[in-house]
């Protein structure tokens, strides 16, 4: 499984550390991280609408594939306010803006998480929904075992069918 990483121009060291941490999260599960590169924000402001480009995505990448989008700006959904990240189905999208490495790669697998068919789980778990900056920096970065055994169903699947 290959999950497309896209990004703005100005985060590269970022983008290396969020390659590392999926890859390092989920290669057991057979997901490999592709650089995309640099994807043109088309709309403007301070705070981004996360549904608009996640609608932008999927029409702006070719077929169904899995994809992580870092952007500079802060972002909200309508309805739900604030956000670091969202996903549908197998688009993602992440703010980058003032979040340090560590909680922005955590917040990375959070979201690859649901692009690869996780819900959130109430366990010590990175798939727990965090609302606020503390609970993003206390929550663990690793998988249950509920969510790990889920990811390893579906990534034998996954081999049956490629066969
Ligand atoms: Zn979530
Ligand atoms: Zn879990």
């Amino acid at each position: 499984m290959i999950l497309n990483l896209l990004h703005d121009r100005h985060s590269l060291t970022e983008v290396a550390c969020i390659k590392r941490a999926i890859e390092d999260r989920y290669g057991l599960y057979g997901v490999q991280v592709h650089d995309r590169g640099y994807l043109y924000v088309p709309f403007k402001g301070p705070r981004l609408d996360a549904s608009e480009l996640l609608r932008y995505m999927a029409g702006a990448l070719l077929g169904p594939k899995m994809c992580l989008w870092v952007v500079d700006e802060e972002l909200f959904y309508p309805g739900k306010g604030a956000i670091f990240g969202c996903s549908a189905g197998k688009s993602a999208v992440l703010s980058r803006s003032g979040m340090d490495q560590a909680v922005l790669a955590k917040e990375a697998i959070h979201e690859v998480g649901h692009v690869l068919g996780l819900n959130h789980c109430q366990e010590n778990c990175v798939m727990n929904l965090s609302i606020s900056r503390d609970e993003l920096g206390k929550k663990s970065s690793s998988l249950c075992p509920s969510c790990s055994t889920r990811l390893l169903i579906r990534a034998a699947a996954d081999s049956e069918f490629s066969r």
